[in-house]
């Protein structure tokens, strides 16, 4: 076959079409912009990286922007609502607990597959006349000069040079995950920090009934979160050293639920069943910049976080938020969407909640990993004092459920304009 170049113009090119990726081409769908889509797998929504069967915790926050995107409804049903969020440290006495009736909200949060997650975005896309999505394809260069007022992109449809394209766009996010291509080809730096931990799931069911509370304990081990899910079932994510995290995976049933046992106590009484289980290896990355001429980087690309809290696509998705609106205002106002001018808001409104949920992840995972007798007992303390001075709890509530700081219209379920 001989090389195909065509020259096709967009206003905006997301490469990665994962949770965070797909979800900007919603929020942009039927906006007036031309917008390509570029994902890499050839996904049937059923496999990893970004569509398995992993249990994503959706804050209030991130609920809020899909409300705003006409999506909740056909998530709602997918999904199960966290009533309550109760954190304990195993063998000490400090816990604290956050409820949805004190801060009076319909939830904290809810439970979704990333599975279902992907099934609804995916449908949803099909939707919007303004977009195109080029998959399986793999943005393999990009390229911008001074004074062309477009970037140059090549997109490998195969395997080999026959399969090239090349595309320009006025602006590229880059949503391609954690090791995003677009943050390598433009040598943009990473401060990267291996937890050496893994972080192990699977989907378990208990013998009593959940009543709506995800819980985070944290063991000499390390963290331990359940999410309620339909039923009696809950969505473990079990945080093990790498060095132990093989052993785990091999336990047979009966040996994995009961050391689980051992670990998180009886408080959904016996552990019954286990479901296949998954490993994922944990890192904390954080890019150098969130933009440059040209490209605005969102999500995982931008910032990969330790699952403890679940804040990874929760951030992710106020990116998208904010972005978007961003992007609509610039271009209303007549002006070029990729000049850096128009793109360093984007980078100062994310900036904090960036540097608060990576602080706060990491803090737990540190405080917590400790078992120095003082600090024990100081982050015991901590959790006490946290249950009962309510302005504590409550600006821990508001990080958890993505309604800290200023937000952006989408994630105070309004439409972008
Ligand atoms: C065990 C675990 C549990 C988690 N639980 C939660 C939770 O409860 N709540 C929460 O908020 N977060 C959670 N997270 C974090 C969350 O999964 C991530 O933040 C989220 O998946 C990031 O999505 P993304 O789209 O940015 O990146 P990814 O999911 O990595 O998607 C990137 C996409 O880009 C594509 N791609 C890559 N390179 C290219 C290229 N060159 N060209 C085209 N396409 C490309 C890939 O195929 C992929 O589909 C969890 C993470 C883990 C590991």
């Amino acid at each position: 076959m001989n090389a195909q170049k065509s020259q096709t113009d967009y206003d905006l090119v997301i490469a990665g079409g994962g949770m965070v990726g797909a979800s900007l081409a919603c929020a942009l769908g039927n906006q007036p912009l031309r917008i390509a889509m570029i994902e890499a797998h050839n996904q049937k929504l059923d496999t990893p990286p970004s569509y398995d069967d992993r249990a994503i915790a959706l804050s209030w926050g991130t609920s809020q922007i899909f409300r705003a995107l006409g999506l909740w409804e056909r998530l709602a049903v997918k999904s199960t609502a966290i009533k309550q969020i109760h954190v304990s440290d195993r063998g000490h006495f400090g816990v604290t607990r956050i409820d949805n009736q004190e801060e009076h909200v319909e939830a904290l949060g809810y439970v979704i597959t990333a599975r279902d997650l992907g099934q609804v975005l995916y449908g949803a896309l099909s939707q919007y006349s303004n977009l195109t999505i080029l998959k399986p394809a793999q943005l393999t260069d990009l390229a911008f000069t001074d004074t062309e007022a477009h970037a140059t992109i090549t997109v490998n449809h195969g395997t080999n040079d026959a399969t090239r394209e090349d595309c320009s766009s006025k602006l590229i996010v880059a949503a391609d995950g954690g090791g995003s291509s677009v943050r390598q080809l433009l040598n943009i730096d990473t401060r990267q920090y291996d937890y050496r931990q893994t972080a192990i799931t699977a989907n378990v069911s208990v013998s009593r009934p959940h009543n709506n509370v995800a819980f985070e304990r944290f063991t000499a081990q390390g963290p331990l979160a359940l999410l309620p899910m339909e039923g009696n079932r809950c969505s473990l994510a079990w945080t093990r050293q790498n060095k132990v995290a093989d052993s785990i995976l091999a336990l047979s049933d009966e040996e994995f639920l009961r050391q689980l046992q051992r670990e998180f106590g009886n408080r959904l009484g016996r552990f019954t069943r286990v479901g296949q289980r998954s490993a994922y290896p944990l890192q904390l990355l954080k890019a150098s910049a969130q933009v440059m001429k040209r490209v605005a980087l969102i999500g995982n690309a931008a910032h990969t976080l330790h699952p403890i809290a679940g804040q990874g696509f929760n951030l992710g998705m106020r990116d998208v938020a904010a972005l978007a609106q961003i992007v609509i205002e610039q271009h209303t106002a007549g002006r070029d969407i990729g000049l850096l001018q128009a793109l360093q808001p984007y980078q100062q409104w994310r900036q904090r909640d960036h540097q608060s949920i990576i602080g706060f992840t990491d803090s737990l995972v540190k405080i917590f990993s400790n078992r120095f007798a003082p600090l024990a007992l100081a982050r015991n303390l901590g959790l006490i004092a946290t249950d009962i001075i309510p302005p504590l709890k409550h600006t821990l509530a508001q990080y958890t459920m993505g309604m800290a700081g200023k937000l952006p219209r989408l994630a105070r379920g309004l439409p972008l304009q």
